[in-house]
């Protein structure tokens, strides 16, 4: 669920990995990423993401592959990666999330495009998402969210709420961990520009709940204003049951309830 336009430029999107189509440019571009990230994650990413880098093997010297990185996370939750090109339908996006899979793309960008990019490539599916795909308390919450889009997802105003609750826990989310605050969201954790924005006095943080950030509009083409803090995953899980009672309350027929600026 991603809301970049689309891709203007040309470019090679496998639907399997082949490990043979990767140039040097490729294996720099995947270097010098892991590199600057990891420089700065270890203080500020959750332990558990960090916990999951480790588990599942990730290093700058090499491009994962996905086959080994779904040996693992089928030990540890029975979570796969898919291969897709580019973005996901949103019906399908859900059903594959309630089948415990998670899209990736298996590209990367160009050496010209390191802090700048139109859609999500392989070191944001794969380094910002994967890692935590091996945690079960927030596979529990993705897996149960994709049953609720399965069930709402057709309903615009309900897409919307969950469309939002996805942006600022899976893509922007911090959480308390040790008196701290620490990022687990992937487009935190895989964008230089937000990871320094996150702790620049510049952004709001406050605590989650559910009800304001579903009334939370948010871009996709700026740094976030706004985040939301959890006090860990379960909360996530939890928030699900009120959820559903939101979603429920929509109008099927009705148009959205509010307007994505
Ligand atoms: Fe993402």
């Amino acid at each position: 669920m991603h809301y970049h336009p689309p891709a203007t430029t040309t470019r090679l999107r496998p639907l399997i990995q082949d490990m043979n189509l990767y140039t040097q440019e490729d294996r720099n571009v995947w270097q010098l990423l892991v590199e600057r990230q990891m420089s700065r994650l270890p203080r500020l990413a959750s332990a558990d993401f960090l916990r999951g880098l480790d588990t599942l093997g990730f290093s700058a010297g090499r491009i994962p592959v996905f086959a080994e990185m779904n040996e693992k996370l089928n030990q540890y939750t029975g979570w796969q990666l898919k291969v897709v090109s580019c973005l996901c339908p949103v019906a399908e996006f859900f059903t594959l999330l309630a089948n415990k899979t998670f899209t990736a793309t298996c590209w990367l960008r160009r050496m010209n495009e390191l802090d700048y990019l139109e859609e999500p490539d392989m070191f944001h599916d794969v380094f910002g998402h994967a890692p935590l795909l091996s945690n079960p308390a927030y596979t529990r919450f993705f897996e149960a969210l994709g049953q609720l889009g399965q069930k709402y997802g057709h309903v615009p105003a309900a897409l919307e709420m969950m469309e939002r609750l996805y942006w600022f826990t899976i893509e922007f989310g911090l959480i308390h961990e040790e008196g701290q605050v620490r990022m687990y969201g992937a487009g935190v954790l895989s964008s230089v520009g937000e990871t320094n924005h996150v702790l620049s006095e510049k952004s709001r943080k406050t605590s989650f709940e559910l009800d304001t950030v579903i009334r939370t509009p948010f871009r996709t083409d700026v740094l976030q204003q706004q985040y939301f803090i959890i006090d860990g995953f379960d909360q996530l899980l939890h928030s699900l049951e009120p959820l559903e009672e939101r979603l429920a309350e929509t109008d099927p027929e009705g148009n959205k309830q509010y307007f994505q600026v």
